[in-house]
């Protein structure tokens, strides 16, 4: 590979909204991948890597093939496995567009290797239903359920949270004792599904 192929994929990896730390250094096989845990937990951040929801508990932590046709390969790949929670990992499920899908442009979203949210994925500032624009972005919002009630409810306590304390923050944030409180409900709200940008007018 020339100097300037290699330097061009590495600029199409680190465009990623995760980015992936090293491997797990013992080889993965098709018995051992969750041992992958530990590394999968700090590159995704003990988030789904499909809806942003913060997994709380361990029991919680699923790991997703992104391509389920590599799920029974006797050696698996790190970069094939992602963190997710329940609901995604059931609903992504083996799925894998078909041909004909694929001829239309659907696919799902690698977040390791493109920027899916704010890109084509964007949120309804007033349903907070998750918009996609792109084919891709469309199989992968409805494949995934991504507009699931619960992760609708979640975006929309978030969005009135991040409001009610940028309202606060305006209105009495010189005040020292309110400006701790609001890092501390600031720190909680962090704890939510990211902020996800409008679609562009
Ligand atoms: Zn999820």
């Amino acid at each position: 590979m020339s100097k300037n192929r290699r330097e061009s994929k590495q600029q199409f990896y680190s465009k990623g909204r995760v980015k992936r730390g090293p491997a797990p250094l013992a080889s993965l096989t098709r018995k051992t991948y969750r041992k992958a845990l530990p590394e999968l937990r700090r590159d995704f951040q003990d988030r789904c890597a499909y809806c942003m929801r913060h997994i709380g508990t361990k029991t919680d932590m699923q790991i997703d093939h992104f391509d389920p046709r590599k799920k029974n390969d006797k050696i698996q790949i790190y970069a094939n496995l992602f963190l997710s929670d329940a609901h995604c990992n059931r609903a992504k499920s083996d799925i894998w567009p078909t041909d004909e899908e694929q001829r239309l442009g659907c696919r799902f979203l690698n977040c390791c290797n493109e920027q899916d949210y704010g890109e084509s994925i964007f949120e309804d500032p007033v349903t907070h239903k998750l918009v996609g624009t792109t084919p891709a972005a469309i199989f992968h919002i409805e494949t995934i359920d991504l507009n699931d009630p619960g992760l609708v409810n979640e975006r929309k306590i978030r969005n009135e949270m991040t409001k009610n304390i940028n309202d606060l923050q305006t209105r009495l944030g010189n005040d020292p004792n309110v400006a701790l409180q609001l890092s501390k409900l600031q720190a909680a709200a962090e704890y939510f599904i990211p902020i996800i940008p409008p679609p562009q007018a």
